[in-house]
């Protein structure tokens, strides 16, 4: 299972391709099954229907928990590092974890639970969100991970789209200096959700909340009602898992939908490969467990790894912008993996919060969200991993479950902006508008996957034909992930952005990524976000949206400065027709620049922007049409 050099890597790539299934069976051996598949894998991409490990029993959590108590019982599981640093951290050990895993499933099952239901978590990131998540998977529950940052509106949404029967909240949150009111906003959301008979209610800020008799329970008091004997429920390969809502960048959010012996399998296969795990080594992604990066990277792929997996409550910038190296320092972490979003907000603030930092322990990075600038990308390898770390850009989607283009840390040479190369069962293919292949290397084109790898999308919740159409109509036969890509001459790929956000500027077919990239090289520039508009003569034009950092005693000279770095980086063909300067950009809460909005504003047409409900700062979006050129 393990890949060691790139030879290995090639031979796996190869069987891989030549045999799918006998490459996938080897792998799923791994793991415990109560009954053997009796098909590796069932396909066809045109209704789509996908089945793997057809026929085989297992139980998630008796993978990533049980089968592990015996050798690393009192090895650390979850390492929890609070808001607040002065607070001790807490560290669960795989026993500890079990127990409370089987004691949750308890407060499930005694709250009217069982096999099927879909159960919410709208928590902050702490240890019990993870034992709610895997709770629900011992006893078959499907959860909906809701990201705490949401407000009631987007909650109410999730859970009438799911159906779901019970939510398990907090009285508060802690995010910086902010005390959020998590239990206060369920309150709002429920008034239109009657399908919520119960709240389990975690008492974490001991904030005042109200509490309605017959629907609201506490943790607490609900865990000593029960024992820790749950035997974990035997569910099909192919029984959902989860449902989890895309990040809203481009559309409605969709309700993808994962089931359990792909996923599994996968999760854990691309963790362990992609980073390189070693026992005893820890593990830090950054996400949220509201993301997907978090269900496959904080809990899934990590638990079921046997390895040790850092879970931080609080923000980059608290107390200070020095927040992540603490506690890298504090914790020895040895692979951190985290988004270009952070990166760059980070970088911003100065190299003077990562000065006197031991980072040390660092082995190997990883980056994942969104296509990470070559800035950026330079300052994580200089000033993070001081050179001598293998930086992983990991792509892959919600829909993907886990990795699919990455390096494989220390096997794979890296290169600054790429994703590099397909993991072993991943087949990558670029096509044309029309849908037909492009093929040899130095090419650009969309990026669709033609065989299924075993973490796929099974369906949109409630909805298959949005599935088909979004995922597996544009192109007969091929799963389009909404990218678009570049294969370089060694036959790398790197994403350069969505399709949609590609430019099409005289007859040049233009990434605003790249364009992005190249403006982002300037010096007092912090972030941009490019977008076209319809333009007379050149079919397309260029329109940034740019914040500065040494604000503009003249504006134009700033402009002018940024044109002619572009035209140094790019050429003159990617120059922006119209740069306008902001204080920030339209983000999603997972920190991605909603660049369906800043479109519309660029096309002069505001007056209906579609769902912004998972704005992190709606008012930004006011102060840009204001200032639209
Ligand atoms: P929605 O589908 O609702 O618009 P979303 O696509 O932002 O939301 P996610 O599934 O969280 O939701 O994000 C996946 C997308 O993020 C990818 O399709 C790609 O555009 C981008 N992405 C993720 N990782 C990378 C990466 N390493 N390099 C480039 N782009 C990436
Ligand atoms: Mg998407």
């Amino acid at each position: 299972m393990r890949i060691r050099t790139f030879e290995e890597y090639q031979t796996a790539y190869r069987h891989s391709v030549e045999d799918p299934e006998g490459f996938w069976a080897e792998v799923a051996q791994e793991f415990k099954w109560h009954k053997p598949w009796k098909k590796v894998l069932d396909w066809n991409f045109s209704t789509p229907d996908i089945k793997w490990f057809v026929g085989g029993k297992t139980n998630i959590t008796e993978n990533a928990l049980d089968r592990h108590l015996r050798e690393l019982g009192n090895h650390p599981a979850i390492i929890w590092e609070p808001n607040d640093p002065s607070e001790p951290s807490v560290t669960l050990t795989y026993k500890m974890l079990h127990d409370q895993v089987c004691r949750f499933a308890n407060v499930l099952k005694r709250n009217g639970v069982v096999k099927g239901d879909r159960v919410c978590i709208y928590l902050p990131m702490v240890p019990e969100a993870a034992i709610a998540i895997l709770a629900c998977a011992r006893i078959g529950a499907v959860h909906s991970v809701v990201f705490g940052g949401f407000s009631a509106q987007s909650l109410t949404d999730r859970i009438i789209d799911s159906n779901c029967k019970v939510i398990v909240t907090s009285d508060g949150a802690a995010r910086g200096n902010k005390n959020i009111p998590m239990k206060d906003t369920v309150d709002d959301a429920l008034i239109a959700c009657p399908s919520v008979k119960k709240v389990i209610v975690l008492t974490h800020t001991r904030t005042a909340i109200s509490m309605i008799k017959g629907r609201d329970v506490w943790w607490e008091s609900e865990m000593k009602q029960v024992t820790s004997d749950c035997p974990p429920e035997v569910m099909d390969s192919e029984d959902p898992l989860f449902i989890l809502y895309t990040s809203g960048s481009t559309g409605k959010p969709k309700g993808v939908v994962h089931s359990t012996g792909g996923y599994m399998v996968y999760s854990a296969y691309t963790f362990q490969n992609v980073f390189q795990y070693e026992q005893d080594q820890v593990f830090f992604c950054t996400a949220d467990v509201g993301w997907i990066t978090g269900h496959s990277y904080i809990v899934y792929g990590p638990l079921l790894s046997g390895a040790t997996s850092l879970m931080f409550e609080g923000i980059p910038t608290y107390p200070d912008a020095g927040r992540f190296w603490d506690i890298v320092d504090r914790h020895k972490v040895d692979i951190l993996y985290t988004a270009p979003t952070a990166i760059r907000s980070l970088m911003g603030f100065g190299l003077k919060y990562v000065e006197g930092k031991d980072l040390s322990s660092l082995k190997v990075l990883g980056s994942v969200g969104e296509p990470i600038n070559e800035e950026a990308w330079n300052w994580y390898n200089e000033h993070i991993g001081k050179g001598k770390c293998p930086i992983v850009d990991t792509w892959w989607q919600t829909e993907t479950g886990g990795i699919l283009i990455s390096p494989i840390a220390g096997v794979t040479k890296t290169k600054p902006t790429y994703a590099t190369l397909p993991l072993p069962g991943v087949q990558p293919i670029l096509v044309d508008e029309s849908g037909k292949e492009i093929e040899g290397n130095g090419v650009s084109g969309n990026l669709c996957i033609k065989y299924p790898w075993p973490s796929i999308i099974r369906t949109t919740w409630g909805d298959h034909e949005r599935c088909r159409q979004t995922y597996f109509s544009t192109y007969p036969n091929l799963y389009f992930t909404g990218d678009g890509c570049l294969r370089d001459e060694d036959g790398y790929y790197r994403i350069t952005g969505r399709v949609d956000d590609v430019l099409n500027v005289s007859g040049h077919r233009i990434g605003t990524a790249e364009v992005e990239n190249a403006i982002n090289m300037h010096s007092d520039v912090i972030e941009s976000a490019v977008v076209g508009y319809p333009h007379d003569i050149k079919g397309q034009g260029i329109y940034a949206f740019v914040i500065c950092e040494n604000t503009l005693d003249d504006e134009d000279l700033s402009r002018r400065d940024i044109l002619a770095t572009v035209t140094r980086i790019i050429g003159p063909i990617a120059k922006p027709d119209k740069i306008q300067f902001v204080r920030g950009l339209p983000k999603t809460r997972s920190g991605k620049i909603m660049r369906r909005i800043l479109r519309k504003i660029a096309e002069g047409d505001t007056s209906n922007l579609g769902d912004t409900t998972t704005l992190l700062d709606p008012s930004v979006v006011d102060d840009i049409k204001d200032g639209a050129l």
